[in-house]
């Protein structure tokens, strides 16, 4: 919907842009559309209240007229853990058009959230890819308890996984998880060729018995439901002002 239109021809539809954001381009301020129109705001000991804040939104910018921005890729910036009510969030969105960059957070503990947008786009500006060493030990170790390897083994099962997650690009993993304190950084597990190359590494490296609990762990823990590899992304706004 590219071009702005008035109030009165969104709301009623409205339910069914949840999570989208409507701008308001006579002066620039915006609204989250929420299912149940309501943002909570935090008082000072931390508990959070509603308050319906559209009806507030509506009567301001009555006569205006509107942008209705949807979220456009996975692209983010976040200041702090997303359970902190503190963090400021950006994302990049479009009107079906053009691309704008939407960023949001508090000012205080007790303030809703405030938003602001501006024409641009979100471009990756680093990426790292690495391997959580120390849940990669952790699994090792508990599938081959109450024995252990000799740490050279392991190591080099470890340096073959490295070498093999560096070769594959960030859109090749799947991520099913974010560090609780670093949304900036995903978790994902290991797609079937890296699961596919370290099944044949652990063969050759340990004895039978070893490498049999080694390849469980291969196969299904680290490839289903336990993520070993950190994908750190950082961006930068490209302000088109
Ligand atoms: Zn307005």
């Amino acid at each position: 919907m590219p071009h702005p239109v008035t109030l009165g021809r969104i709301t009623p539809t409205l339910e069914r842009f949840d999570g989208a954001f409507l701008c308001c381009t006579d002066c620039n301020a915006v609204h989250r559309v929420a299912r149940s129109d309501r943002a909570p705001v935090y008082a000072n000991d931390g508990t959070p209240t509603s308050v319906d804040d559209f009806q507030k939104f509506s009567t301001a910018h009555a006569d205006h007229r509107f942008r209705l921005l949807h979220r456009s890729g996975d692209a983010e910036m976040i200041s702090h853990a997303r359970w902190d009510p503190m963090c400021r969030i950006a994302w990049e969105v479009s009107d079906g058009e053009n691309s704008y960059v939407i960023t949001f957070g508090r000012s205080d503990l007790d303030r809703t959230r405030e938003y602001a947008v501006s024409p641009g786009h979100m471009k990756l500006e680093s990426e790292t890819i690495r391997v959580d060493s120390e849940v990669f030990h952790r699994l090792v170790d508990e599938a081959l308890f109450p024995h252990a390897a000799p740490p050279r083994k392991i190591d080099a099962l470890l340096e073959k996984c490295r070498r093999l997650v560096a070769t594959l690009p960030g859109d090749g993993y799947e991520p099913i998880d974010e560090l609780r304190d670093d949304p900036n950084v995903q978790l994902a597990c290991l797609p079937d060729a890296i699961v596919a190359e370290l099944r044949v590494e652990a063969l050759s490296l340990f004895s039978r018995d070893e490498a049999q609990r080694l390849v469980e762990v291969i196969e299904q823990d680290l490839r289903t439901s336990i993520p070993v590899v950190l994908i750190a992304r950082h961006y930068r706004i490209d302000s088109q002002l």
